[in-house]
């Protein structure tokens, strides 16, 4: 009898989950999973404590599933990487495992720690299979005629597009109970040894099928307006599932082949061309597809050589005041404060406060990218990387250096009304949705107190300094 390992990591998710998929194809063998915990590489990368709550509840979750299947998820927490890779060579030896499966993970670490892995495992003849099983088209296989990265999104995204229509998505079939022998001796997964933050399970519910209902929902009843609606804030008019895209309990495969049941459109190509949904998960596989190509990334190091000609300010002072919401700017603050209590901020919000820290405050972006890590419930590396490097304007493919959010204008451009600043500012819900915008203005003219910070800097004059320090950065090569 043949024995499968499957090595759970980042793909929490028993439907379209290859690694699975391929180590269950023998209906004969018995197939064991397993997850590993490594307290160090998440204190690496920041891992926020609500994230560690949501991966908690979610391997419960998919233990609970599995044994459905008749498999067992085995839980350990080592120390270090290269513990976990000794643990797991012993594991193997332990369990007489023939063959491990396991889905790729690409950050720079994670990338070395699997080749140790293989390594280590081909020495007692136990064979790898590694799967690309969180993107829509296999990562290195949308390259330019150098075989490289596509430096230009909208290139990339043509290419994507093209084998998309080509590609034939499809559904992997349901998996059948396994006729392994469960161990049911150690059932419970410990609580890690890593702190845990709760998070709203309304907004949030756990498992693969709550994520699939939610991803349905969002279809059924927003996608249609998306286009429209999607950069006004307070309409709570985008999907929420990123959570899910970032651990793996949905893949974006799946997004597609639900998309086409619910819409059977006849100009499928124009369709998925045009339509802004598809778009951000485009985008999503733009920035995997990059970390793929350049694992360096996942050390905040960037691909551009000028970036070192830019003398970063190291103003602790206003660092705090942009993390706990006290810049004087309620369109940041608001923001900033929905991160800090929810663990998710919407995608304009992340683009104007990430703007204001790089651009305003000439801080290191390296130091909001850690920060909104440590924060974010749906924390992914890549995506994270992806936005702070693009709008840092250091990335391979960035916003052009001279564009900076303005927050005034953004602010009353989506959010009008100002619901969303006050939802999370109660301070300035007397104001009038022409005050809230520039509560300090208000407060001049009408000389009424609001208890509401001053501005820490001004907009106008940080903006002419950080266009003098871009540009001469980038001549100066
Ligand atoms: P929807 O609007 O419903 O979009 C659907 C999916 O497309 C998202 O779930 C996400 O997977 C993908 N997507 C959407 N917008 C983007 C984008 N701009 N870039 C790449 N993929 C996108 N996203 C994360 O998942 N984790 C992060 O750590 C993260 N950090 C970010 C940091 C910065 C500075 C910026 C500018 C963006 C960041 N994003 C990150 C991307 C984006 O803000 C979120 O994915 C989005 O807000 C999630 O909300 P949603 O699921 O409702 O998205």
């Amino acid at each position: 009898m043949i024995t499968n390992l499957v090595w759970f990591r980042n793909d929490l998710r028993i439907r379209d989950n290859l690694a699975l998929y391929s180590a269950c194809k023998n209906e004969k063998s018995i197939i064991l999973g397993l997850f590993v915990f490594v307290p160090a590489q998440w204190k690496f990368h920041s891992i926020s404590y609500k994230k560690s709550k949501f991966i908690y509840n979610s391997l419960v979750i998919l233990k609970k599933d599995l044994m459905k299947l008749n498999i067992f998820l085995y839980f350990h927490e080592s120390t270090t990487f290269l513990q976990s890779i000794k643990y797991i060579t012993e594991f193997c030896k332990k369990k007489k495992i023939d063959n491990l499966y396991y889905n790729y993970e690409y950050g720079f670490f994670e990338k070395q720690r699997d080749i140790l892995v293989e390594k280590k495992l081909k020495n007692y003849k136990i064979s790898s299979y590694g799967f690309h099983s969180s993107t829509l088209i296999t990562p290195g296989t949308i390259k330019n005629i150098k075989g490289n990265m596509y430096s230009k999104y909208s290139n990339f995204k043509k290419k994507c597009i093209l084998i998309l229509l080509q590609k034939k998505l499809v559904s992997l079939t349901i998996l059948k109970r396994q006729n392994t022998i469960i161990d049911t001796s150690h059932f419970h997964i410990p609580i890690f040894k890593f702190p845990f933050e709760k998070f709203n399970t309304q907004i949030f519910p756990i498992g693969e099928l709550k994520a699939i209902k939610k991803l349905k929902f969002f279809l059924k009843r927003k996608f249609n307006d998306y286009d429209i609606n999607r950069n006004y804030f307070s309409l709570n008019s985008t999907s929420m599932l990123s959570v899910y895209f970032s651990i793996g309990i949905l893949s974006p495969i799946r997004c597609f082949l639900i998309l086409h049941k619910y819409y059977s459109y006849t100009k499928y190509k124009k369709f998925v061309e045009n339509c802004s949904w598809i778009n951000e998960l485009i985008w999503r596989e733009f920035f995997k597809h990059l970390l793929y190509f350049y694992p360096k990334l996942s050390k905040q190091q960037v691909l551009c050589d000028w970036e070192k000609n830019i003398k970063w300010e190291k103003n602790k002072k206003n660092l705090n005041a942009w993390k706990k919401g006290e810049t004087g700017f309620p369109i940041i603050d608001s923001a900033m404060k929905q991160l800090n209590q929810m663990g998710w901020m919407h995608n304009r919000l992340r683009m104007i406060t990430s703007s204001f820290l790089v651009k305003n405050l000439l801080i290191n972006w390296r130091e909001g990218e850690k920060y909104f890590m440590s924060k974010l419930i749906d924390g992914d590396t890549a995506l994270n990387n992806g936005g702070w490097q693009w709008i840092a304007s250091v990335g391979l493919n960035n916003i052009p250096y001279f564009r900076i959010f303005n927050p005034l204008l953004q602010s009353k451009k989506f959010d009008k009304n100002g619901t969303f600043i006050k939802k999370y500012i109660p301070e300035l819900k007397k104001l009038s949705a022409i005050e809230v915008h520039n509560p300090s203005l208000w407060n001049k003219e009408t000389k009424k107190i609001v208890k509401y910070p001053k501005k820490i800097v001004s907009f106008s004059e940080t903006k002419k300094i950080a266009l003098k320090i871009f540009k001469f950065a980038k001549c100066k090569l």
